[in-house]
């Protein structure tokens, strides 16, 4: 059945014709894919493409990896799912985790990310018995109420609560404070007025959800200062970051250790995970008695399949050259883009760290959220639009990153800076 039947299918019983908010993309609405595997992902015409956005982000490794695949499937047919006690496997990855990540010392185990960000919330919120939350303009943490404002904000809506959401109580929105990233002295001024009050803030170290904006090194020590000297709680979102940009995650990389640490996608290659790791004293309010204090609790938590995934991608990133290989795509990529954009006279900072890149049509610097309120979102879009007829895969969505995975090769990257060459000159003629 062709993409077009198939998606106005879709749409009479799905919402949107999607199972995520941002997968219904304009110019696109009948995108039906098939089959994924490598750096390719086909829709269900039968088109391939090369796939830099990797489901926003999980297939470091490639698409059914087929170390992660025979892990599941062998898992699979062992056990599925108890539901009582505890697995080997959720053992070896807690005691994996807590080797690898420095913030680690105990941690439990999510079918998302978003339960794992809720989770460090309560548990900052137990821990401390304080109310306020501090968030950052432009991080994403999931659809929760707590953090569901101020992502992708309108220039109107910076500085203000902007919810992504209806539907949410206005006193929960009120309980978040939303500073702009990478201005420490925000950060010493809303501790100096409210440390008292703040039960935790919330980081995207490298907030990849605008793309990419790199932290400044005084920005990250200033916040695990202020939240050290006022008592709250520090929690590092290394949803994207984790695994991907280094096992240790970022915290590993800038050498800030935060209180709780929270991971997801890359960590499984595209299994349904979220982890919630951090200091002890914290993670064992979630167990003293069972169920509590705090309450923690998934039927799927901690799956066998998905452990398997998350175990099985540990061990390919600890025995073969995965972070050289696509932290060298990956600047090979920003390299030929950067001279790509220049030779054309186009503005553009290609921002990115080691696997990630993205192109920002707008002259520098991006250092936070309004920086990137320059860009020129239709050239943003019109570009990635026509990368897709040159069978180039990056989402055509607004401030959106991409990815490399091990999966990727040279050739693939040739191919796509001779499509970015034909898309930017085919835009700017338009
Ligand atoms: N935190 C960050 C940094 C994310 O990028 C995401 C997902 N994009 C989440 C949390 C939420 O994860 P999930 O979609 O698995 O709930």
């Amino acid at each position: 059945m062709n993409q077009r039947v198939l998606s106005e299918r879709a749409r009479r019983v799905i919402p949107g014709g999607v199972n995520s908010g941002q997968r219904s993309v304009p110019g696109l609405t009948d995108l039906v894919i098939a089959h994924a595997e490598g750096a390719r992902i086909r829709d269900a015409d039968g088109r391939e493409y090369v796939d830099y956005h990797a489901a926003f982000g999980p297939p470091l490794l490639g698409h059914n990896d087929p170390d992660v695949a025979e892990a599941v499937a062998a898992a699979g047919r062992s056990l599925d799912l108890a539901g009582v006690g505890v697995t080997q496997g959720e053992i070896e990855l807690a005691e994996t985790l807590a080797e690898l990540v420095p913030g680690i010392e105990k941690s439990l185990l999510t079918s998302t990310g978003s339960e794992a960000t809720f989770h460090a919330l309560r548990v900052a919120r137990a821990a401390t018995g304080r109310r306020l939350v501090v968030k950052f303009q432009g991080c994403y943490h999931g659809w929760h109420d707590s953090v569901s404002l101020n992502v992708i904000s309108a220039p109107d809506r910076v500085g203000a609560r902007d919810p992504i959401s209806t539907g949410i109580l206005p006193e929960v929105l009120e309980a978040t404070l939303v500073l702009p990233f990478n201005s420490a002295e925000a950060v010493r001024r809303a501790f100096a007025e409210h440390g008292a009050d703040i039960a935790a803030a919330i980081v995207e170290p490298v907030p990849h959800n605008v793309g990419c904006l790199l932290p400044e090194p005084e920005f990250l020590r200033t916040l695990r200062e202020e939240c050290t000297k006022a008592g709250s709680v520090l929690v590092f979102d290394e949803v994207i970051t984790g695994f991907r940009h280094a096992l240790g995650g970022w915290q590993q990389i800038s050498g800030v250790t935060p209180d709780l640490t929270t991971l997801g996608k890359a960590i499984a290659n595209g299994y349904p995970v979220g982890a919630l790791g951090g200091r002890a004293d914290l993670m064992d309010l979630f167990s003293s008695r069972p169920g509590g204090p705090a309450f923690f609790a998934g039927t799927y938590n901690g799956h066998p399949a998905v452990v398997a995934a998350a175990l099985a991608t540990v061990r390919k990133l600890r025995a073969e050259p995965v972070h050289e290989h696509v932290f060298a795509l990956g600047a090979r990529i920003r390299e030929g883009l950067t001279a790509i954009f220049d030779g054309l006279g186009v503005p553009a900072v290609v921002a990115g760290y080691g696997s990630v890149f993205v192109a920002y049509f707008m002259t520098g610097p991006a250092r936070t959220y309004t920086d990137l309120l320059r860009n020129d979102a239709e050239m943003f879009i019109g570009y990635r639009r026509r990368l897709l007829g040159h069978g180039v895969f990056e989402l055509p969505l607004n401030l959106k990153r991409s990815h490399v995975s091990y999966a990727h090769t040279g050739a693939d990257v040739d191919h796509l800076l001779e499509a970015a060459e034909q898309a930017a000159r085919a835009q700017l003629a338009q």
